[in-house]
């Protein structure tokens, strides 16, 4: 078991384990080579909530697209493209930055519970 035979790479539905770098599914709570629990599917930072805020962070709407609401996602986008042209006259800066942090918060919360986008 731990000779370092020929390894492929991970196929489409499984990952490294962290622990043992053993090839493992996707979707395995533990290890079943080391029994090393992995990050749980459902919580933790590296998932589409922490994706989609950090999408969101960079680009206003992007995490609502990443997530496949494409619709909510341009509507965040316009809005702060709005609100960046209102900025030059700086009484856009604050509605620049509440659609901002909301649509942070919007796509972190829609990754976590898709059914409020309906
Ligand atoms: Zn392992």
């Amino acid at each position: 078991m731990s000779t370092d035979d020929a390894r492929d790479t991970p196929g489409e539905n499984e990952v490294y384990c962290r622990e043992c770098g053993e090839i493992i599914r996707e979707n395995a709570e533990i290890c079943p080579e080391c029994g090393v629990r992995q990050r749980s599917p459902s919580s933790g930072f590296d998932n589409d909530a922490g994706i989609a805020a950090v999408a969101s962070l960079l680009i206003p709407g992007a995490g609502q697209i990443y997530l496949g609401h494409l619709g909510r996602g341009l509507l965040f986008l316009f809005g702060s493209f709005v609100a960046g042209l209102l900025s030059v006259f700086l009484v856009g800066i604050p509605f620049l930055l509440a659609i901002w942090v909301y649509g942070i918060y919007d796509a972190y919360h829609l990754a976590e519970n898709p059914e409020r986008a309906e």
